[in-house]
């Protein structure tokens, strides 16, 4: 797989060369794209020099703020210190697999999106991409123009309000769409409650909840406050979520409530 991405590298340097000045002057001269980028700080993860600096200086063109790496130790160095608003990640890194790395960062609590490059082109290496922490994949050789427009869609997904489709706290995740929650990638088998319980502790991961607040915001209605009905749901819950040796998440504060840890 990847002894073709050398040549593949070349072959973009070659397309780039050829096509993508038009594209760089035109956003040079101020579109509406432009003034949306600026101030917004994206991670460039992307050994091959050429290409980095080719496309460091294209984002910064289109108004990014760029901090570029050449291995994933120095991404994961430079994510963990600056909160970056999107992720540009080659699968292709000297000391590790990019997935590995958006792997690394997704556990270290870094939920910017990921915009993966590669000069894998199989269905399954764009699967598992996506499947593993990447919010979308782009072949090499690319178009400029094309990187430019999935970036801004990253973005606007992440910016303008639109719902996100995945929480993610520490080696948790939650997908609302499918409805399924995960640790470290093992599916966990949750009950519909369940599950409304879990998303709503994610969203306050790090905050004390109370029992009358679960059961006001989980339940929907204000049952008699003695019932026992949060501590057996959380019981269960926990049984799923904290079983079989992994560190606990869920957090138990006597005669307060519960707090889910964010670190
Ligand atoms: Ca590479």
């Amino acid at each position: 797989m990847t002894h073709g991405e050398p040549r593949d590298d070349k072959l973009f340097m070659f397309v780039a060369a050829l096509y993508f000045s038009p594209v760089c002057s035109a956003s040079r001269s101020g579109s509406v794209a432009m003034d949306y980028h600026s101030g917004m700080r994206l991670l460039l993860v992307e050994d091959e020099l050429e290409i980095r600096e080719f496309l460091r200086t294209s984002l910064e063109e289109a108004g990014y703020q760029v901090d570029a790496a050449a291995d994933g130790q120095t991404a994961e160095d430079l994510a963990v210190e600056a909160s970056y608003d999107v992720l540009i990640v080659d699968l292709g890194l000297p000391d590790q697999d990019g997935i590995t790395l958006i792997l690394r960062l997704r556990q270290l609590g870094v939920s910017a999106p990921v915009l993966i490059l590669s000069a894998r082109r199989s269905v399954d290496d764009r699967v598992k991409g996506l499947e593993q922490g990447g919010d979308d994949y782009l072949t090499k050789p690319f178009a400029l123009a094309e990187l430019l427009a999935r970036l801004r869609n990253l973005l606007k997904r992440n910016n303008t309000g639109t719902e996100a489709t995945r929480l993610r706290v520490l080696d948790l995740e939650l997908d609302l769409l499918r409805r399924e929650a995960t640790r470290s990638g093992e599916l966990l088998h949750l009950t519909p409650q369940e599950f409304v319980l879990l998303e709503y502790l994610v969203r306050n991961a790090g905050r004390v909840v109370t029992r009358s607040m679960i059961l006001d915001q989980v339940w929907g209605v204000r049952i008699q406050p003695d019932t026992n009905v949060v501590d057996v749901h959380i019981y269960r819950l926990r049984g799923k979520v904290d079983s079989e040796g992994r560190p606990p998440l869920i957090r138990t504060l006597r005669g307060v409530g519960y707090v889910l840890k964010d670190r």
